[in-house]
């Protein structure tokens, strides 16, 4: 007997139809003898929807009814899935996030986990019920509903894996698997038997929202075992691992990419020290990630050019900042640019591989495609290309690395 986590995404449940066939996938595994927790997110495109109404219901925006609103498409589904399996004759019942409890902090919209009190449902699954979870919500230390931020489902199905100590954590979804990139885009794309955590994380955190970045973390911190799998069909799927279960290590297993950058450049920009500080700081100040940075030497040893790439949401919230601060700073001009992709090659290979970064650039140039800033970390190489030039880009990499499917 094994304890397994099932989580079915929007369009493994976006109707009553893929309901009621995610609750087939709940009956095997339950039939075969092991214990089983159901996490249900919304039906696909509801949450979108739900944001939608808050942004239409005015200017004066509270998180805390942000949250009930939007964790409301979690709620009805757990109450369908629980009925779908009660109609397969199944004991089930659902558990809204404040009933477990799970616990979050008052961070509402992206609320973080805090602890989870499994007592209850451990005594349920003793008795043999299949215990069916709503995705995406917790409960503040205030007593109100949180949500765990978009694509937060996946968190709630490693989190109470990790709490229960289950054995498995099954994410089902609308691919049979983690590609080496995204298969809607590249139909190339080769599907990971494995893939390590590490891996992951940066895939996920370069924009590979097939796991939300923190739910990766946190299984890799409590070495969940994740599988991510299809809810359409019955073939194995991806199983994320740690980096000693990976027998034949590819120097670079995965491409991610991500839209949601923007990139800004700072023309003559006073050349001193405490330059940098200046500029970042109220930046800091006002919750806005920088990611990429590059400073051009100075020509002329009195001003530099600054180039940097801030999420696309906090552009206008970004050049707003620095406009503020730009004579005080010494700022000479600022230019802003969202036509940009970053482009990502991951692999844990990269340790122990010099050329990564070369090949990658030597394929850019050769596909006429121009860099505008890169970044590397260790297991990681980062281009910001235009934006027109993503899908190219990605296309030629997948191939210069040996990644795509025969
Ligand atoms: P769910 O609603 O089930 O949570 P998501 O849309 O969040 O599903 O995640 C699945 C999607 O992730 C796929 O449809 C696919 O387009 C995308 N995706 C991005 N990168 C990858 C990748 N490397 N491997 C597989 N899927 C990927
Ligand atoms: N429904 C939520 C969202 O769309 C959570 C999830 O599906 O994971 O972000
Ligand atoms: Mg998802």
């Amino acid at each position: 007997m094994a304890r397994i986590v099932q989580k079915f995404g929007g369009t493994s449940v976006a109707d009553i139809e893929r309901i009621k066939n995610a609750a087939l996938r709940a009956q095997a595994e339950y039939e075969a003898g092991n214990e089983v927790v159901v996490v249900v997110s919304a039906m696909a495109g509801v949450t979108n929807q739900l944001v939608e109404y808050v942004d239409q219901m005015g200017s004066l925006f509270d998180a805390r009814e942000y949250d009930v609103v939007v964790s409301s498409g979690e709620q009805s589904n757990a109450g369908l899935m629980a009925l779908a399996l009660q109609d397969l004759g199944i004991q089930a019942r659902s558990w809204l996030g404040w009933q477990i409890a799970i616990h979050t902090d008052e961070i509402h919209g992206k609320a973080r986990i805090t602890g989870i009190d499994t007592a209850e449902l451990e005594k349920r699954l003793a008795d043999g019920e299949i215990a069916v979870v709503p995705g995406f919500q917790g409960i503040s230390p205030a007593n109100r509903v949180t949500t765990l931020g978009r694509g937060g489902s996946d968190l709630t199905a490693v989190a109470l894996a990790g709490a229960l100590k289950a054995d498995r954590c099954d994410i089902y979804t609308d691919v049979d698997g983690i590609y080496t990139t995204d298969p809607r885009i590249v139909s190339k794309a080769k599907k990971l038997d494995r893939i390590t955590y590490e891996e992951m994380l940066e895939m996920a955190s370069l924009g590979s929202k097939v796991l939300q970045t923190r739910s990766v973390e946190l299984a890799m911190n409590h070495q969940v075992r994740v599988q991510v799998r299809s809810s359409f069909e019955a073939t194995p799927g991806t199983i994320v691992v740690s980096e000693d279960e990976i027998v034949e290590q590819q120097v670079v297993s995965g491409i991610s990419q991500s839209k949601d950058e923007a990139k800004i450049t700072l023309l003559k920009v006073a050349d001193r020290p405490g330059v940098a500080a200046a500029i970042f700081g109220p930046l800091a100040e006002a919750a806005i990630n920088v990611d990429m940075i590059v400073q051009n030497i100075s020509e002329d040893g009195k001003t530099t050019d600054l180039t940097f790439t801030v999420g696309t949401a906090d552009l206008d919230s970004a050049v707003a900042v620095l406009e503020k601060n730009q004579t005080d700073i010494g700022i000479g001009e600022i230019l802003a640019d969202s036509d940009v992709v970053k482009i990502s090659v991951v692999g844990v290979g990269m340790r122990s591989h010099a050329g990564v970064a070369q090949k990658m650039f030597l394929t850019l140039a050769e596909a006429g495609i121009n860099i505008k800033v890169i970044s590397t970390s260790e297991i990681k190489v980062s281009v910001l290309v235009g934006e027109e030039y993503g899908e190219t880009a990605i296309r030629a990499l997948h191939t210069a690395y040996g990644l795509d499917s025969d």
